[in-house]
Order: structure tokens, then sequence, then C-alpha cells
């Protein structure tokens, strides 16, 4: 990580005052976070990652994260013998599986969260879709993205049916920095398995989120060259699921995002999580980093 020492604290105090402007801008403002990716298994990038949340919620805005786990689901699952299997980007969740996923994201992934962010100096709690009967789901109805009449069967994963935000903001009201795992719950109390960066966008909706962050392994959306798009329209979208740029996890990670940019979310940003500190270089100054989803 950069070393800071050497700067003047004359100029430490500029870029401190800098931030004011986008303090008094977002002061109250909810910012819903989706941390995934590489920045959640490096020790540093998570040290930071919890102090930029907790700085958020220090200076009045209300960070709110939504975490996957795919890689560590994924370390589970082959110490069990099982090999994780996906469709569209989504992982195919037996029963077996679901167990995993359960245990992995509530039991580790989430309180591994809680405990660096208390650590940071906050006040984080850790909830399912449970708590709060929050995430209502079914199971997902996954059509073949090629071929309309053909559906696949990807077992747990659910399919959103309403959210209840009530608990979440029962939270922010006081002082509390929400921790939330992607799991649902249907109509008869079974388990659903939904992707974070659905979840994520959804509950940006929902709270009226001024912003929506996705961190994730790689420096944004990419074109066919491999070269960063920093912006992308509605339209721009499109094009990229038609012509195959988009693949894998990239897939509802661009749905979701454009989905808030256009149920009313301010600003919808897909971003590089190994940038250390790359929430308040987002939040707090004007550089802008990775690509902005944007409705129209
Ligand atoms: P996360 O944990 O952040 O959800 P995912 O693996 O689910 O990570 O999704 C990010 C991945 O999507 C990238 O690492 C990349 O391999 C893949 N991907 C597919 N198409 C693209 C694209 N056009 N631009 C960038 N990444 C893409
Ligand atoms: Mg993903």
């Amino acid at each position: 990580m950069t070393n800071v020492t050497h700067i003047a604290p004359r100029d430490k105090a500029e870029i401190l005052a800098q931030a004011l402007p986008y303090i008094r801008k977002f002061h109250g403002k909810t910012m819903v976070i989706k941390y995934g990716g590489n920045a959640m298994t490096d020790p540093a990038l998570q040290a930071a990652f919890a102090e930029d949340v907790v700085l958020l919620k220090l200076v009045g805005i209300n960070p709110v994260v939504v975490h996957g786990g795919g890689p560590q689901i994924e370390t589970a699952l082959k110490r069990l013998g099982k090999k994780g299997e996906f469709i569209q980007g989504m992982r195919v969740t037996d029963a077996e599986t679901m167990e995993v996923v359960e245990w992995v994201l509530a039991g580790e992934v989430q309180q591994d969260i809680v405990g660096l962010i208390n650590h940071a100096g906050g006040k984080a709690v850790g909830l399912t879709g449970r708590d709060g009967g929050m995430i209502r789901a079914q199971k997902l109805k996954m059509l073949d993205s090629a071929d309309a009449s053909k559906e696949h069967d990807v077992g747990q994963v659910g399919d959103i049916i309403s959210i209840d935000p009530g608990v979440v903001k029962a939270l922010q009201d006081d002082a509390f920095i929400p921790v939330i795992s992607p799991i649902g719950f249907g109509e008869n109390n079974e388990s659903y398995n939904i992707n974070a960066d659905v979840v994520a966008a959804r509950l940006a909706t929902v709270l009226k989120a001024e912003k929506l962050m996705m961190l994730t392994n790689i420096s944004g959306v990419l074109n066919k060259a491999g070269e960063l798009l920093t912006d992308l329209t509605a339209r721009q979208i499109d094009g990229l699921f038609a012509d195959g740029t988009l693949s894998g996890g990239m897939l509802p990670k661009i749905a979701g995002a454009l989905d808030a940019a256009k149920s009313g979310v301010n600003s919808v940003h897909i971003i590089d999580g190994r940038v250390p500190h790359v929430l308040l270089l987002e939040i707090l100054t004007d550089q802008a980093f990775g690509t902005m989803i944007r409705s129209h």
C-alpha cells in the first residue's frame, strides 16, 4: 500500500478539506456497496475496505454492505469433493451446495467482514435475507440466453420477489452498519442462494440509495479488445449482451447495475476492488474509477 508518511501535514490538510463538498453532498445518503472479488481475499485490501466503510459512516453517510463469496464457496465445495458449476453466471445450487453456501456466506464470510469493520472502529451487524423477513424469493426460472424456449434448472437459485428494508433502516438509524449475505427465503421457508450483485442492486433501489458501487476483481467492464469502458448507456449494454462481450459473473452484475440505474439510483458504478481505498476515492474525490452505468 502507498506510504503517505512523506506527505507534508499542510498537504494532508488540503486533501482532507477537498473532501468537504462531497461529504456535504452525501451526508445522510445511503450507499450500497457490493463487496466481492479480490478485495475480499487480500488482507491489506480488506483492512482498507473496512476503514473506508467506517470513515463513511462517521462522516454521516450510510453504507450498506452486501457481500459475495464465490472463492470461499468454491474452496468449501472442493473440500467436500464437489465442483461448482455455473450456467449463465449463476451457481447451480443443489440441496447440499445450498447448505455449504449458507454456512460459508452467513457463518464465515459475513462474520469476517463484521469483525473487520468492528476492528476498524465501526459497529457492523450481520444479516441474511431471513432477518427481519428482508428478502422473499422463489426459484429462479432461467431461460437460455440464446433460445428462450429452453429452460435451465439451476436448483435453489433464488429470484427476488420482494425486499423489506425495515431491518436495514432500523439499523442505519442506530449508527450500525448492515452487512448482508445474499440468502433469501421462500414460501415454505426454504433457502435460496441469490447472486449478491442482484441483491445489492434491488436493495439499492428499495432503499433509494444515492449510489450503488460494485467492487469487483477487474478494472471495470471491458470491451472485446480488453479496454476499459468508463461509461455505458442502456443501449450500449444491450449491444454488449448481444455481441457476447459479457460473460460469467459480469452478466448478473451488469443486469443488476442497469436495473438499479433505471429504477432511480443516482449513480451506479462497477469498480476495481483491487485499488486500495477505492471507496473513498470514488465517493470523496473527483476521481472516477471503473465503469459508470447510465439509465439511458
Ligand atoms: P465478483 O466477485 O466481483 O462478482 P465475478 O467473477 O462474479 O466477480 O464477475 C467478474 C468477472 O466477470 C471478471 O473477473 C471477468 O472474468 C468476468 N467478465 C466477463 N465479461 C467481462 C467483461 N466484458 N468485462 C469485464 N469482466 C468480464
Ligand atoms: Mg459475481
